[in-house]
């Protein structure tokens, strides 16, 4: 099965700890690699879990604060030294461009590869990559400033020819083609064989949904409803509810309510507050609700799957 995970590389809130960077992940798909917030370093974790810079081409903000970006001036300078060519696509705020145009004049090699901005639309649920392996959908959250969440979701797949019967029919390479979109097989003698004896179907397309920063927010259940494995931020324990609210964040049981609400197949739960040393309270709490609930630390990798 194609490969589909997600490796934290950074799991605290604004703060980052000895043990937790700020907030920072990669979302491998197949050999394509996304990276959803770029905290202060990022290409640090890159290093040390071994993932490699040049397979990132698209690069995703949720917001303009400082600890979800500020490791990207330095991803870049090394991009640039390392000869990069390919484009590099970063979808965020519109006014990221002002903040990187400055920080580009101080980076080596300029023109050696170009960044093509894809501004957010944080009204709205906004497809803002469709290809023929990945959808990755944007939708507003609820924070202090203008906020995205993401879905990446793998395109519909085939269905699955069954080689013992392009073997028995000797199926021409044109007619295979057929048969994975529908139809049937007319043999030689004019036999009709049908679509269901030749194929199988393929596995439903898999699903992740990252969303952070955000208070309590019931408006994205459509849109993270039933994906397999749902990122959400829990910021504080169910202790400090109000000031999870005051400061538009989530607890760790808001998180597991969301997630069982929209019947997600597992939870993460990350960017932690920096007051607690050990988060297990957190996981404890996110438990009682929704038992399928984990901690992000930085370094684990979660496979998503069916
Ligand atoms: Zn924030």
């Amino acid at each position: 099965m194609t490969p589909f995970n997600v490796t934290i590389l950074g799991s605290s809130s604004a703060l980052p700890t000895s043990c937790r960077f700020s907030t920072s992940q990669v979302v491998r798909m197949n050999e394509k690699y996304l990276l959803i917030d770029c905290g202060e370093g990022t290409q640090m974790q890159l290093r040390r879990y071994k993932i490699r810079f040049s397979r990132i081409d698209h690069i995703f903000i949720s917001h303009l604060h400082g600890d979800h970006f500020f490791g990207l001036p330095g991803l870049l300078s090394s991009f640039s030294l390392l000869g990069r060519e390919r484009d590099l696509h970063i979808y965020a705020h519109s006014e990221i461009q002002d903040y990187l145009n400055c920080q580009m004049r101080y980076i080596k090699g300029d023109e050696d590869f170009k960044i093509i901005h894809h501004p957010l639309n944080f009204k709205r649920t906004d497809v803002i990559l469709d290809n023929k392996k990945m959808r990755v959908e944007s939708f507003p959250l609820r924070h202090r400033i203008p906020c995205c969440g993401f879905k990446i979701s793998e395109q519909k797949k085939d269905p699955h020819l069954l080689k013992e019967m392009i073997e028995k029919y000797d199926i021409p390479i044109a007619d295979r083609v057929k048969i994975k979109e529908g139809s049937d097989f007319i043999t030689s003698k004019g036999d009709i064989i049908p679509n269901s004896r030749l194929t199988k179907p393929s596995s439903p397309p898999r699903s992740y949904a990252f969303c952070t920063d955000t208070m309590y927010e019931e408006k994205i259940i459509p849109n993270i409803e039933n994906v397999n494995m749902l990122y959400h931020e829990a910021t504080f324990a169910d202790d400090m509810k109000d000031w999870a609210e005051k400061t538009y964040h989530t607890t760790s049981k808001q998180a597991a309510e969301i997630a069982l609400k929209a019947n997600v197949g597992k939870l993460a739960i990350g960017h932690f507050s920096a007051r607690y040393k050990n988060p297990k309270i957190l996981l404890d709490e996110a438990k009682s609700v929704f038992s399928e609930s984990y901690l992000a630390e930085d370094g684990k990798v979660f496979k998503i799957e069916n």
